[in-house]
């Protein structure tokens, strides 16, 4: 992560504490959430092994997954079509054994991107 410029005079030499940052130059102190990795709205979805996913990403299933509602069950190993990132709780939408479904992307690992 690179350092953060203090937004009151724009100095970089910032010392980063548990919970904050503080400017070394002005003194000035702001939370470190103000400064983390994912701007607002924008969010890092990671597989099961801790791989960021993004649009277009090809996953497959990691475990056995039995579709709700259905007597479908998706096979560990089964690939999707390039998935989509959504809102809500299943983080993924994609095609997969010709369906459409909604997964959580702890039940897939990225296998191609
Ligand atoms: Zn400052």
């Amino acid at each position: 992560m690179s350092q953060p410029a203090c937004p009151m005079c724009e100095m970089n030499d910032v010392a980063a504490h548990a919970d904050k940052y503080e400017c070394m130059t002005c003194g000035h102190e702001w939370p470190l959430e103000a400064a983390a990795e994912a701007p607002d709205g924008e969010r890092v979805v990671k597989d099961a092994y801790g791989n960021v996913l993004v649009d277009g990403d090809i996953v497959a299933m990691i475990k056995d997954l039995k579709l709700g509602g259905t007597s479908q069950v998706l096979k560990v190993g089964t690939k999707s079509k390039p998935i989509r990132l959504v809102d809500g709780d299943h983080e993924i939408s994609c095609k997969m054994d010709g369906l459409s479904i909604a997964l959580k992307a702890c039940y897939v690992k990225k296998v191609q991107g």
